[in-house]
């Protein structure tokens, strides 16, 4: 079933699944299998030419994943989707394919902490560079840094941890000016709460490890493509590079543009990523992100309204320096926020905290519900000190771009009771500052 004009609450459940063709199963099973059987010589000619959709190898596909990838699509408006082991091998995919022979990254200097590390110092040894743009809302920085070999612009929807927002379609339209496509990782947003085609973006990376899949349970990624860029030969010249490994049902060879018009990317990132490096999604893992999928709306919901209470709480906190989330007091992001974001900014934002660093370990180890990890989009609320955990990789000069000052903290939501939250953190402030 992939029936577009099913409403998101209904495709979150059933899009990219007919039961008929999965042995009446009404849940999607696990193929718990690493390959499939080719049927005949001829079956097998069609299968290698995708003339004929099917199971070949897990590595490059697998009917659990296919079913997850064809309901990412469909959640995200897009032409096609490919499921992989975890958002940065979305991220690292996505990019390394669009930027082969020579190219460079223009991106906002305020990304997950392994992204940032990964832009700045890892794909600079494969000869990527990435330029970071320092005011991350003046447009013309953006356009300021492209230049021939400019590849992507690449942005996080809502960014971590302090939700920044941007104007994603004027920048989407000064990267389309120079025939640049947007990439996008709408891992905090989720297609719940932003849907980026719809905004500008050409390319949406997610780590599904977080809300799609929202229980902390399982490490994945995607990748989903708007099947709309045009990929010129004079940027993109490897897209109009003729490929064997491509080639139609009479052995003819084809670019990824002649074999999959609306989906080069995902295609190439098939053919030749997923084939040769392999950091394949498996079924289980698929299967862990489509259970939790189906709840996704309730969760965000209660997500979002459980954040705006917290974040007015901590608003009201002497010991509570600043608050960073559009809902919070002179948030420089509300406008972009009502205009992008009507049903809420996400689950995550982080605060400082106004005390020593000895205080802050005891407000740590008072919090009893607040768990003291590094993921976010879990069921679990938790707690943690970006600077010194999930930005540490950052040098101090890339934490002041970044925008994470020392006293920082940042937290993800989760579904609990938000009267036993504000208490939580109520009984951890007074152990730590009422003597
Ligand atoms: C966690 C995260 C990633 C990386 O995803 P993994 O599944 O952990 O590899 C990428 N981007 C954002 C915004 C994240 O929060």
């Amino acid at each position: 079933m992939s029936n577009e004009n099913y409403r998101y609450d209904t495709q979150r459940i059933h899009a990219g699944y007919d039961s008929d063709n999965h042995f009446h199963a009404v849940n999607t099973p696990i193929y718990q299998t690493a390959a499939f059987d080719l049927g005949d010589i001829d079956r097998a000619r069609r299968l290698w030419s995708g003339a004929e959709a099917g199971g070949i190898y897990t590595r490059v596909g697998n009917p659990t994943v296919t079913v997850l990838e064809d309901r990412i699509k469909d959640l995200d408006g897009g032409s096609a989707a490919i499921g992989l082991a975890s958002g940065m091998a979305a991220i690292t995919y996505t990019i390394f394919l669009l930027a082969e022979n020579g190219g460079n990254i223009i991106a906002a200097s305020s990304l997950y902490g392994a992204a940032q590390e990964a832009f700045a110092n890892f794909y600079p040894k494969f000869g990527i560079k990435t330029k970071f743009v320092k005011n991350r809302n003046d447009v013309s920085e953006y356009e300021s840094l492209i230049d021939a070999d400019t590849r992507a612009i690449y942005l996080e929807s809502i960014s971590n941890p302090n939700a920044e927002i941007y104007d994603f379609e004027a920048i989407a339209q000064i990267a389309h000016k120079h025939h640049v496509p947007l990439v996008v990782d709408n891992t905090i947003a989720t297609s719940f709460l932003f849907k980026p085609f719809e905004h500008g973006a050409d390319i949406i990376v997610y780590s599904a490890t977080k809300g799609l899949s929202g229980h902390g349970n399982t490490i994945a990624g995607l990748v989903v493509e708007s099947g709309k860029f045009d990929y010129t030969r004079e940027r993109f010249p490897h897209f109009h590079e003729k490929s064997y490994k491509i080639r139609d049902v009479d052995g003819n060879e084809r670019t990824p543009i002649e074999a999959a018009p609306d989906a080069p990317v995902t295609t190439a990132l098939r053919s030749f990523y997923l084939e040769f490096i392999g950091a394949s999604l498996s079924a289980f893992d698929a299967y862990l992100v489509l259970a939790g999928l189906s709840t996704i709306s309730e969760r965000l919901t209660k997500q979002v309204a459980t954040t705006k209470k917290l974040v007015e709480y901590l608003e009201s906190k002497p010991e509570v320096t600043w608050v960073r989330y559009p809902s919070a007091r002179n948030s420089p992001y509300a406008e972009l926020a009502d205009k992008y974001f009507p049903d809420g900014a996400g689950a995550v934002f982080s605060f400082g905290f106004g005390g020593t660093r000895e205080q802050f370990k005891q407000f740590i180890s008072e919090l009893k519900i607040f768990s003291y990890h590094v993921n976010i989009g879990d069921v679990r609320s938790l707690i943690v000190n970006s600077p010194e955990t999930t930005h540490a990789e950052l040098s101090p000069s890339d934490q002041k771009l970044a925008d994470i000052p020392q006293e920082l903290v940042r937290i993800s939501v989760g579904l609990e009771d938000v009267r036993d939250l504000i208490q939580d953190l109520e009984s951890a402030f007074r152990a730590v500052f009422i003597k």
